[in-house]
């Protein structure tokens, strides 16, 4: 039997780099995932053993519709299919799942564990109705075990980068999630991919993992509710463009000027703020679709004036909203979230510039609702001292941010590269 994940050995820390999510794992399964598997690839895999392409429909029925998990689930196939299939691929690739509530049971945390005991988190949200609005349930999901990107203020970029998700493994958190609303009569209305990772440097099993959960004979989403959120990876974003308009694109800029952005968002240094806008300029303009742009609010750091006015003008004229988003309490930054009234004011001055503005309220903080902070939590503390130096690294390069300085990138940092 496996130990429930609260039992999980902790992972070991380097003192480089924080806790490190790659920490002690067991080999990873070699069986691809089953939901993984696109029907040409299913049918292709029926024919060689001989089975008649109809099996390829009764098997993506019993994994998309039957939410299976278990060779058991797939219901309807004989027995020796079953067993050739449970040889071949895993019927789910999430070994175990712990999910702790908060918001009066309206957000769902759910901490994830994988064949190689590595973590990764999802989100499950409940919106009520309101005017005009149907209720929603929103599941934020991970496309990568801990992230390269390294923002200060993420519990994913404490951790650093782990590995890739296979496409399985991404569409699997889904499928969890369908399961328990399917517990009771709910069905999943949107898909946001702003869990840990950077969906735009783990592209190919993203855009197969969107495929599938967009498929009508497979979870069959409409492609208007599912939203990537990159931290501004150009040439990713320039690849979406030219597949049209699949889903929603959303980019995190935190920042409009390149000193600060630099320091906020490490992967800045290799595309700058004004590639990145470009980009997710052109993407409105080929795919007519609005370009969402997310802004963490960072007391002092990014919640001014001169930065509110900085966005305005960055963005004027464009095809776009901007979503300001408190910062979450994380560990190891010497930050604080902006307070209720310096985000008014910031979205009041976006707003008389004709950009529309939504504040994020977030959810779940008591449960470390922020993407990471959970597994960052059970990865365990960085030593002290590497805190202390990180701590002061960021206080010494926001100030000279402040100041219109850039600083050198930090070493291992995911712009020191470029
Ligand atoms: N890597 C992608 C998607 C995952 S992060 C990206 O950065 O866009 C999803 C969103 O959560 C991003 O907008 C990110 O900036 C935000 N986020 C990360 N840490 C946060 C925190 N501590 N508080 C609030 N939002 C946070
Ligand atoms: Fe990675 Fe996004 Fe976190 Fe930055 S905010 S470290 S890109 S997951």
């Amino acid at each position: 039997m496996t130990p429930p994940i609260a039992t999980l050995p902790r992972a070991g820390a380097d003192p480089a780099r924080g806790p490190d999510p790659s920490g002690p794992t067991s080999p990873r399964d070699p069986r691809p995932g089953l939901s993984g598997l696109t029907p040409d690839e299913l049918r292709a895999w029926l024919a060689v053993r001989g089975l008649a392409a109809y099996r390829a429909r009764q098997v993506a029925d019993a994994v998309w519709r039957g939410l299976a998990r278990t060779p058991e689930d797939l219901r309807g196939l004989p027995r020796d299919l079953r067993a050739a299939l449970a040889a071949a691929f895993r019927v789910d690739t999430i070994v175990e799942t712990e999910v702790r509530l908060a918001d009066g049971g309206r957000t769902a945390k759910v901490l994830h564990r994988l064949s190689d005991d590595r973590l990764v988190e999802s989100v499950l949200m409940r919106y009520p109705a309101r005017a005009g609005r149907r209720e929603r349930d929103t599941l934020c999901i991970s496309s990568q075990v801990g992230c390269a990107v390294g923002c200060p203020f993420c519990a994913t970029g404490e951790l650093g980068f782990g590995r890739d998700l296979e496409t399985a493994e991404i569409v699997d958190q889904v499928r969890d999630a369908a399961r328990r609303l399917a517990g009771e009569g709910r069905r999943l209305t949107n898909v946001v991919f702003m869990g840990m990772g950077e969906p735009l440097l783990n592209l190919d099993a993203v855009l197969a993992a969107i495929g599938a959960l967009t498929d009508s004979a497979r979870f069959g989403l409409g492609a208007r509710h599912v939203t990537v959120s990159t931290s501004g990876v150009v040439p990713g974003m320039r690849r979406l463009t030219a597949l049209g308009p699949q889903f929603t694109l959303a980019v995190s800029l935190h920042a409009a000027r390149d000193p600060l952005r630099d320091v906020l968002v490490p992967l800045n240094r290799r595309w700058p703020v004004a590639e990145v806008v470009a980009a997710a300029r052109d993407h409105a303009r080929a795919t007519g679709r609005r370009v969402s742009y997310e802004h963490v609010m960072i007391a002092g750091i990014n919640d001014t004036e001169r930065d509110a006015v900085a966005l305005a003008e960055l963005l004027r004229g464009d095809l776009a909203h901007v979503n300001l988003i408190p910062m979450n309490p994380v560990a190891h930054t010497p930050w604080l979230a902006s307070d209720g009234p310096a985000v008014e004011r910031f979205a009041a001055r976006l707003r008389a510039a004709g950009i529309g503005v939504t504040v994020r309220r977030n959810r779940g903080q008591e449960i470390g609702a922020a993407c990471g902070q959970l597994a960052a939590e059970r990865a365990g503390e960085p030593p002290p001292a590497a805190v202390d130096r990180r701590r002061k690294r960021l206080v010494a390069e926001s100030a000279a941010a402040l100041r219109g300085e850039r600083s050198p990138a930090a070493p291992g940092s995911a712009g020191e590269a470029g």
